[in-house]
């Protein structure tokens, strides 16, 4: 199942239309994406049940063909949990250690944006990290590996928006400001249920801008796996339905470009990942 928001409403995406997931319950389940995480088997059960007919024609072709119809399809996590350097690839071109443990920052939620948001340019050098983004479903404390997946609910594709002057201005450097700015947390364009998504430990993940390939990697390539940051981080932090996990980018940022190569105005960043769809994000 593909849930996305739009006009602040949760709807099924479907190749025939959209169903507005409140309208067609009858109020049963609530009109906003956030709410619907903790029920999303009850809301998964219905569907199947009751397979509801559209409430409007719109197709999931016709939203990829215009992705600003889309809002962000999550926008309150309680917890935003994200991986660095967890692509040995990354951490090499970066000329950083790879980690001994998930080396976890958090992106603040006031800088999540929709799939084709006009993002910023704050003053300095902004980069691009193309991620996959897992949502968790189930929450809990001390997770085993072994059912650490069960957990996740849905998978999106997220933008790692950083800003790179502030994030290394001291020593050690900071992740979280420097990622946190107005719309540097684009996600989308849609939560993909797990059920949909197969392995999603084998996905392809890209990123271009204008055209150009930038970044093109396989999630196989996680230092950390889904089930490695499940259960290292929930064997600090308790995780909450709803929380989501940036799990880290591949090799292709433009802080290790020679030279370098940052976001310019009027620049658009279209990020890919297999079976989760597409986000297309400008600049000014
Ligand atoms: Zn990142």
């Amino acid at each position: 199942m593909k849930i996305a928001s739009i006009n602040s409403r949760a709807v099924i995406v479907t190749e025939k239309g959209l169903v507005d997931i409140n309208r067609a319950s009858g109020g049963r389940f609530s009109a906003r994406t956030d709410e619907l995480i903790p029920v999303l088997d009850s809301v998964m059960a219905w569907y199947e049940t009751e397979s509801p007919a559209p409430t409007d024609p719109r197709s999931q072709e016709e939203l990829e063909a215009d992705l600003s119809q889309l809002d962000a399809p999550l926008t309150r996590p309680r917890q935003i949990f994200a991986i660095g350097l967890n692509y040995k690839s990354h951490a090499d071109e970066v000329s950083m250690a790879v980690p001994a443990s998930p080396m976890i920052f958090t992106k603040f939620a006031s800088a999540i944006t929709g799939p084709s948001a006009t993002i910023n340019l704050p003053q300095g050098s902004v980069d691009w990290e193309v991620e996959m983004v897992a949502v968790i479903g189930r929450g809990g404390r001390d997770i085993g590996r072994d059912s650490a997946l069960e957990h996740i609910c849905a998978y999106c594709v997220g933008q790692d928006i950083s800003e790179r002057d502030h994030q290394l201005a001291n020593t050690p450097p900071q992740f979280s400001m420097a990622k946190s700015h107005k719309g540097f947390a684009p996600i989308g364009p849609w939560l993909t249920t797990a059920d949909e998504v197969g392995n999603p430990q084998d996905l392809a993940i890209s990123c271009d801008i204008d055209g150009v390939l930038v970044q093109e990697s396989r999630t196989s390539m996680m230092l950390f796996d889904l089930p490695a940051q499940i259960a290292y981080l929930s064997s600090i932090c308790e995780l909450y339905p709803g929380d989501i996990i940036f799990t880290g980018t591949p090799e292709g940022v433009g802080m290790s470009r020679n030279p370098q190569r940052f976001l310019q105005p009027g620049e658009t960043l279209t990020s890919r990942i297999e079976s989760l769809g597409t986000l297309k994000n400008r600049f000014t």
